[in-house]
């Protein structure tokens, strides 16, 4: 490995001018100056920050600070290509190489690259050990490798991708360089193979902070779900939405119906041809669609930074994949809204799911059982009446304080409050206790609502005294009380295959009289602006930024690329907030690097003039 440099080589001044250069940034987040710093000395490392965390800048830096040329591996070809569509709108030199590309710009690429041209090469792992990429890199004396989404080299991850695999002959072929992992991906197990797999030696470990003040997170009960996601997408007219659905239909039909009602949406999934899909990802991109009806299949290729809502019409199948999928909501630093509407039924579905999962391979008792288990961590998560960030970083084992955060409905007191439950939990004990503690949520649910199934009549349970005794009540309601039960511990289901109801000693001092059962009511108050969306907003000129959003998507249709690539909202709300009426009153302005200045400052200023002075053309202030 290179010499590490020693601390006065330090060049925090140059890190911030090249930021400010290219990015128009003003300074660093938490753990990029350290990240960028191993990348400068050349020690391993590895970098877990949340998505919009601002992992790409601590890769992006160095090789621009250093002058020379870095190596990025990246799992998704559209993922590199907007990557490097953004790099050079900056003005920052940067090239990709990938099976997309046809021979002819291959060649360029290289061309480009062998001549020092570029400070970051993005390429695909199947790529970089094949003999003429090593030789090009080893031409160029490449001395650190970034290695993107790093989690898909492990199997413990919720991503693993056997190409990665190969990535484990870095090391061997490239002894001297540093290796600089990035990932997501907060479990330890996860972070531990990284470092195993990749070979790191010693590296510095980065490990942020996992809440996402931003985000204002609201979990409901699933009742009328398209009323609901109505409801909420209502709140975010005009702006990008993402909706995820569990299954391929669901994603179709959720389209429709959101198209049905004038939304701009459209679906996708994993089934859609990939130039279906690309097409679906590129109207986003270019904001002629707002709304995206997805399977988690919708990820790792967009980079929209502006997106303001994610709504899940189902419950996750992990806390790790809820956050990935939230994660994508105002990843530019604006406050973004996240609604999960939970049902138990969800549950049910996806442990019907991962037992069959298998079908044709051989059954992996243990990987269902961890599936399961980590399943019953996003149940426990949606059903529970704690602060939703509180309750988030302390999975991530990262425990923030318990007050009141004022961005999830818990904090906003939108969840009403705990009612008392005790007769109604009785009831339901007394039935697990008759049916001698041997049936499952759906038949205990059934006796007590007084089915007449077969089941029912087999076990004789029609004759129980505890049968139609919560006849009033919906089947869904009690199947709900039920989980909400084990849920504040006074019930226990067994982990079996066919999982059982089962009494503990708080069962019994309910029955006894002696314990009372309290449940969150399953109402929740309309949700209303947090404090923290009003600032974001605040002196903004509302009609401006509509303006201007129009004036980006024009430009980016112009130049065939995406929005984002040409300003972010953060920079569009600045803008419509101080109204610059010059090309000097525009430097300072976040999110405008030399290059960006130079580029649109003037176009940008004679459209704010053209719309402040009220000129013809300009569009109006939004309804
Ligand atoms: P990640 O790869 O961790 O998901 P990104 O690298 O895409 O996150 O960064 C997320 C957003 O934050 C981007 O819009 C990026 O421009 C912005 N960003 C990153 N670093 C900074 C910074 N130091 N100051 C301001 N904005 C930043
Ligand atoms: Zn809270």
């Amino acid at each position: 490995m290179m010499p590490a440099m020693d601390g006065d080589d330090w060049r925090r001044d140059d890190v911030l001018a090249t930021v400010r250069r290219y990015w128009g940034f003003e300074g660093l987040r938490p753990l990029q100056e350290e990240a960028i710093r191993a990348g400068l000395e050349h020690r391993d490392s590895l970098v877990v920050l949340p998505t919009g965390g601002g992992k790409s800048l601590c890769y992006q830096v160095p090789p621009a600070v250093a002058r020379r040329t870095d190596v990025v591996v990246s799992p998704l070809i559209a993922l590199m290509k907007d990557q490097v569509d953004g790099l050079r709108a900056c003005g920052y030199p940067a090239a990709a190489l990938h099976g997309g590309m046809d021979p002819g710009s291959i060649r360029t690429a290289e061309r480009e690259i062998a001549a020092g041209r570029h400070h970051l090469v993005f390429v695909a792992p199947e790529r970089l050990l094949t003999p003429r990429f090593l030789e090009l890199a080893a031409r160029l004396g490449v001395a650190s490798f970034a290695i993107d989404e790093a989690h898909c080299i492990s199997q413990w991850g919720h991503d693993f991708r056997p190409e990665y695999r190969q990535l484990a002959g870095l090391r061997e072929n490239f002894p001297a360089a540093s290796l600089h992992a990035y990932t997501a991906t907060a479990t330890e197990r996860v972070r531990t193979d990284i470092v195993a797999q990749l070979r790191l030696a010693d590296p510095r470990v980065l490990v942020g902070s996992f809440d996402r003040p931003n985000l204002v997170y609201r979990v409901a009960p699933r009742s009328d779900l398209r009323a609901q996601v109505l409801d909420v997408l209502g709140r975010h007219r005009g702006e990008a939405a993402i909706v995820y659905c569990l299954s391929r239909r669901d994603a179709e039909e959720m389209a429709e119906r959101l198209s049905a009602q004038s939304l701009r949406a459209a679906h996708y999934h994993a089934g859609m041809e990939p130039g279906e899909r690309r097409r679906t990802q590129d109207r986003f991109a270019a904001e002629e669609i707002d709304v995206v009806a997805a399977t988690v299949a919708f990820g790792m290729g967009i980079d929209r930074s502006d997106v303001r809502c994610v709504v899940h019409a189902a419950t996750p199948k992990s806390i790790e994949h809820y956050q990935q999928e939230t994660g994508r909501a105002g990843r530019d630093g604006l406050p973004a809204e996240c609604v999960l509407f939970y049902s138990p039924a969800d549950v049910l579905r996806w442990h019907s799911l991962m037992e069959r999962a298998q079908d044709g391979a051989p059954i992996d008792p243990g990987a269902v059982q961890t599936a399961k288990r980590l399943l019953e961590e996003m149940r426990r998560f949606a059903t529970s009446a704690r602060c939703r960030h509180a309750a988030l970083s302390a999975y991530f084992g990262q425990p923030l304080a318990e007050r009141a955060c004022g961005a999830c409905d818990v904090c906003l007191g939108e969840v009403e409050g705990l009612v008392d439950a005790t007769v109604l939990a009785q009831k339901i004990l007394s039935c697990v206790a008759r049916t001698e503690q041997g049936f499952g949520i759906t038949h205990v649910a059934d006796v007590l609502v007084g089915a007449d199934s077969d089941a029912v009549r087999r076990w004789g349970h029609d004759r129980l005294s505890t049968h139609g005794l919560l006849r009033d009540l919906p089947r869904k309601t009690v199947v709900n009380v039920i989980y909400q039960m084990i849920d504040a511990g006074v019930l226990e289901r067994t982990t079996s295959d066919r999982p059982t109801l089962t009494l503990n000693a708080a069962s019994w001092e309910v029955m006894r009289g002696r314990r009372t059962v309290e449940l969150p009511e399953l109402r929740r108050r309309k949700a209303a602006k947090t404090r923290l969306e009003e600032s974001a907003w605040r002196d903004v000129d509302e009609g401006l930024f509509e303006s201007l959003r129009a004036l980006r998507r024009e430009i980016a249709a112009e130049r065939g690329v995406p929005a984002y690539v040409i300003l972010h909202d953060a920079t569009l709300r600045d803008l419509a907030r101080l109204r610059p009426g010059s090309v000097e009153r525009l430097r300072g302005v976040r999110g405008l690097g030399e290059k960006k200045l130079a580029d649109l400052g003037p176009r940008v200023i004679e459209h704010i003039v053209a719309y402040v002075s009220g000129a013809p053309g300009a569009p109006r202030h939004r309804g």
